[in-house]
């Protein structure tokens, strides 16, 4: 029997996410942390799904008897070519505070209205399994950059991530709320039926 899953990430605002979505599977899910694992893992892909599959590869290296998840997510401005994309985690730095960087999409995209500030939130998982065989999901959750940050859930650029058919951002959202049509939501809804059908071949 596997000993569980590892998700490859530091971010504690996706735990509680990928926890919450992963429950029903009745396996343990841990973090990075949690599994005592620091690594610097060089996201050097050209695509999200590149990049997930690059954290989750190295991180089966450093513990091949769990199955490993890891995710690459982002969020792409329209207006602004698709950017922040693969570099959202990195946009303007990494340590600037996400009231800084989403004050600043939204600087950016001063005059622009309607349709054209649409936006797209996206996440590709990738899932390396003990026998080293892998498998890739990808989600997305379409909306639009707010005209001011609202809401005190999610994380991120949530605050400033405006969903019209909700009338709300998604850190307006409650957390089962935002799971249900999340991109990340959606990518691990894809990925779970995958988990269970790994478990089973391995039972026969
Ligand atoms: P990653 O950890 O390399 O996947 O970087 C993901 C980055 O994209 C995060 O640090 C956030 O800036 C942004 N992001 C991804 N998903 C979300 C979300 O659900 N809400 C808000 N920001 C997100």
């Amino acid at each position: 029997m596997t000993k569980g899953i590892l998700f490859a990430t530091h971010n504690e605002g996706k735990m509680r996410e990928i926890r919450a979505i992963l429950a029903d599977l009745g396996l343990p899910v841990q973090s990075l942390k949690e599994a005592g694992i620091h690594a610097d893992i060089v996201e050097d892909g050209t695509t999200f799904a590149e990049n997930a599959m690059i954290k989750a590869k190295a991180i089966h290296e450093m513990a091949p008897d769990v199955i490993v998840l890891a995710d690459d997510s982002g969020l792409e401005v329209d207006f602004l070519d698709k950017a922040p994309g693969v570099y959202s985690a990195r946009w303007m730095g990494e340590d600037t505070s996400y009231e800084v960087k989403n004050q600043a999409l939204i600087d950016r995209l001063e005059g622009v209205e309607g349709s054209e500030r649409s936006a797209r939130f996206v996440c590709s998982i990738a899932a390396v399994f003990p026998d080293g065989t892998t498998a890739e999901t990808f989600g997305t959750m379409e909306g639009e950059i707010a005209h001011k940050p609202s809401g005190n859930g999610g994380f991120g650029y949530d605050p400033i991530f405006w969903l019209p058919d909700h009338g709300c951002t998604s850190a307006d959202l409650p957390a089962g709320g935002k799971n249900a049509i999340s991109h990340r939501g959606m990518a691990l809804r894809k990925v779970k039926p995958m988990i269970q059908e790994w478990l089973e071949k391995k039972q026969q």
